[in-house]
């Protein structure tokens, strides 16, 4: 049975987190291990870069390119003594990719170019890593994810076809041989007209969900740079402990919530086949990290989400009517059109709010949403979600606070606020 290793680009962000991943995957050679590599380091957010130079004629795309280039090139030469290494040209033809579109004008669409750019920061690295685990006679077969995931042309959030992925997953990945990793590349996917899509930010530990789901994996391992799951982001809440054991379901409310537990699709395809999910600490491989399974009655420990740079708009019809059903629906299909994720929302007879990230999609929701209401704003907010509740914690955090919003269930408590500074916040 295979099981799936996710690594992400923090575990690969030099020569030694390369040495790392191969020690640990050196310690279970004895496991049928098919790897999930995402781009190295900061890859991705500086092909972002590119795309944007490039689509946008601001500044050098070509001389930021370079850069990365080299990045790359000096990782290599700290890995391979013999620099005719075939990888050495395997990561110069990945880029070369790049070039080729940089020459041109942008003709295409943003988003199909972002795909055909940013997707080369998977395909070097993972050339990289099964190239370096062959070099450590640990044997490696790389496989191209575009032959594996099939996704329609919604290019920079693919959605998957599921059928065809997993038929093709069973026909492209190799048979269990029991001394062989397997490697390949997430956050990737293909269309049906052979174009490169990606599956959206972060999304590595979806495409591990989707082999695991296929090849009905034994389990799922993310490797994270924390020891597993926190019950609260260690920067903000010092205190933050890990929790060992987790639901499929309490793990997606998290996720839900904005937890950076693991990319919020990777959960249901594992419960579908009921596939255990390990997070754990690429630093720490000697500790269990946390286990999510289908697992009965847990008490958990309060869990904190604190989401920052959030938005809060609130909407009046301007024809003074109350807000009701056609006004609610009007005002998700422009959301929905804009692609805006809603993260809380109220309302009343008059007016229905929203809490959202604050990203450039904004604008233009309400540049449209201005024809029909009066759009009131509020910027500089948090949005605290504290699941597993107490009343000592809801009064730790909401004393003092300029709160503009607060929603309360069984579980969940949530509270929209004006941002604090690191000082003004009282440690959990
Ligand atoms: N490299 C991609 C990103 O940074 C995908 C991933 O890391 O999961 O978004
Ligand atoms: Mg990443």
């Amino acid at each position: 049975m295979y099981k799936i290793y996710k690594f992400g680009g923090a575990s690969l962000r030099n020569a030694s987190g390369f040495r790392n991943v191969a020690s640990i995957l050196d310690k279970n050679r004895d496991q049928n291990i098919l790897l999930i590599i995402s781009a190295l380091g900061k890859t991705t957010n500086e092909l972002e870069e590119v795309v944007n130079r490039y689509f946008f004629r601001k500044g050098n795309a070509a001389r930021y390119l370079e850069k990365i280039k080299q990045d790359h090139y000096q990782i290599l030469r700290d890995l391979f003594q013999d620099q005719n290494q075939n990888v050495f040209n395997e990561v110069n033809n990945a880029f070369v990719e790049i070039d080729w579109i940089l020459e041109d004008e942008p003709h295409d669409s943003y988003d199909y170019l972002y795909d055909q750019i940013v997707s080369i920061g998977e395909m070097a690295s993972s050339k990289m890593v099964a190239a370096y685990l062959n070099q450590c006679s640990m044997p490696a077969a790389w496989v191209d994810v575009r032959d594996c995931i099939r996704t329609d042309n919604n290019y920079r959030e693919g959605r998957v076809d599921w059928e065809i992925t997993e038929g093709n997953i069973i026909k492209n990945i190799p048979p269990l041989s029991g001394n062989q990793f397997v490697v390949t590349q997430g956050f990737i996917g293909g269309s049906a007209e052979n174009f490169t899509t990606t599956l959206g930010r972060e999304g590595s530990d979806y495409s591990a969900a989707i082999f695991g789901y296929a090849l009905n994996a034994g389990s799922v391992t993310i490797w994270k740079d924390v020891e597993g799951v926190l019950t609260a982001d260690p920067k903000y809440f010092p205190d933050a402990g890990i929790i060992s054991r987790l639901s499929y379901y309490e793990a997606m409310e998290m996720a839900y919530y904005g937890a950076s537990v693991i990319h919020p699709k990777t959960i249901k395809p594992l419960q579908n086949k009921k596939i255990p999910l390990w997070v754990r600490g690429f630093h720490t491989p000697e500790k269990e990290g946390t286990l999510i399974t289908e697992a009965g009655e847990i008490t958990y420990p309060p869990v904190i989400v604190l989401k920052h740079n959030q938005i809060l708009l609130s909407f009046y019809p301007k024809d003074f009517s109350f807000i009701a059903e056609d006004n609610l629906s009007h005002i998700f299909i422009i959301l929905s059109g804009q692609r805006i994720k809603v993260n809380l929302m109220q309302n009343s007879a008059l007016s229905f709010s929203i809490c959202t990230d604050l990203t450039e999609k904004v604008a233009p929701a309400i540049a449209e949403l201005k024809n029909s209401f009066a759009v009131l704003t509020n910027e500089d907010l948090e949005l605290l979600t504290i699941r597993h509740y107490t009343q000592d914690l809801i009064n730790r955090y909401s004393e003092e606070k300029e709160i503009l919003l607060e929603q309360r269930s069984r579980q969940t408590v949530q509270f929209v606020m004006k941002k604090q500074t690191k000082s003004e916040r009282k440690p959990h």
